[in-house]
């Protein structure tokens, strides 16, 4: 069942989702060679207490940390640790955060230092492929619309869709309807309303899209050992189109990026 929000609960999402959204800007400082995920997991859980709100992942599905951090070839949920971060090498992290009993939860794909075209070229293409999900998060649409326009763009850049972890709805519980698969069929799945609020999240391979499990029970890769890009966005429908509550301003900041991107989805 959907849960839709009013207008006062989805502004409080929206205090949720920046939380998390000012923890990835300062994460993106300390994102360099040297420094280990396990550092960055303390630094995330400081600064979301400090604003007022609880890491949203740190014992949900009894899950170690605050940050779930997947280098390289990790797709999602890899566990912090104290391995430090190298030149070339690419982190996806992906934060949450509860304030006022709603969860926040967004990710972001960085470099670590120089990284070669190719695996740059991977996380333009699957941050552009999240906003061309967002775009079809509209009345008169369903989930496989967005899933759809994120499927094609990704494979018409010969990229791998993962099938098996996909984006939700969001409110009071981490994961709630609809699940929001990257892949999909134009005008098949759930029916989109005014009010719901989801986290789109396209995970897109190199390679080839199937992946595996690491024995920690959570990690998972890619099965050919090629990279992986992550890019999460947290998203209202507010009169008929989407509307973004969380925001990647904070990292450009950070990284000294202009970017115009989040313009047309705006409040
Ligand atoms: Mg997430
Ligand atoms: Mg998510």
């Amino acid at each position: 069942m959907i849960i839709t929000k009013t207008r006062e609960e989805i502004e409080l999402m929206r205090e949720s989702a920046l939380v998390v959204s000012k923890t990835l800007g300062i994460l993106a400082k300390e994102v360099k060679p040297g420094v280990t995920t396990l550092q960055l997991d303390k630094l995330a859980e400081d600064f979301i207490r400090s604003e007022g709100a609880i890491p949203g992942f740190l014992g949900l599905y009894d899950f170690p940390n605050s940050l779930c951090m997947s280098p390289n070839a990790q797709v999602v949920h890899g566990i912090p640790n104290d391995q430090p971060m190298q030149e070339g090498d690419i982190i996806s992290i992906d934060c949450g955060a509860i304030k006022n009993g709603f969860y926040g939860d967004h990710a972001y794909t960085f470099a670590v230092g120089e990284i070669d075209e190719e695996v740059k070229k991977l996380l333009q293409v699957t941050k552009d492929s999240l906003y061309k999900g967002i775009k079809e998060f509209k009345i008169g649409n369903r989930v496989g619309d967005v899933g759809y326009a994120i499927q094609k763009y990704a494979e018409d850049h010969g990229y791998g869709v993962v099938r098996e972890l996909v984006g939700h709805g969001l409110g009071k519980n981490m994961h709630e309807d609809p699940e929001m698969p990257n892949y999909g069929k134009r005008g098949r799945g759930k029916k989109f309303v005014e009010g719901m609020v989801v986290a789109i999240e396209p995970m897109i391979n190199m390679g080839t899209k199937n992946i595996k499990q690491l024995k920690d029970g959570w990690t998972i890769l890619t099965r050919d050992g090629k990279p992986s890009a992550h890019f999460e966005h947290d998203v209202a429908l507010v009169d008929g189109k989407p509307e973004l509550l969380s925001t990647f301003d904070y990292i450009y900041e950070s990284l000294g990026i202009e970017s115009d991107e989040e313009r047309e989805f705006r409040k």
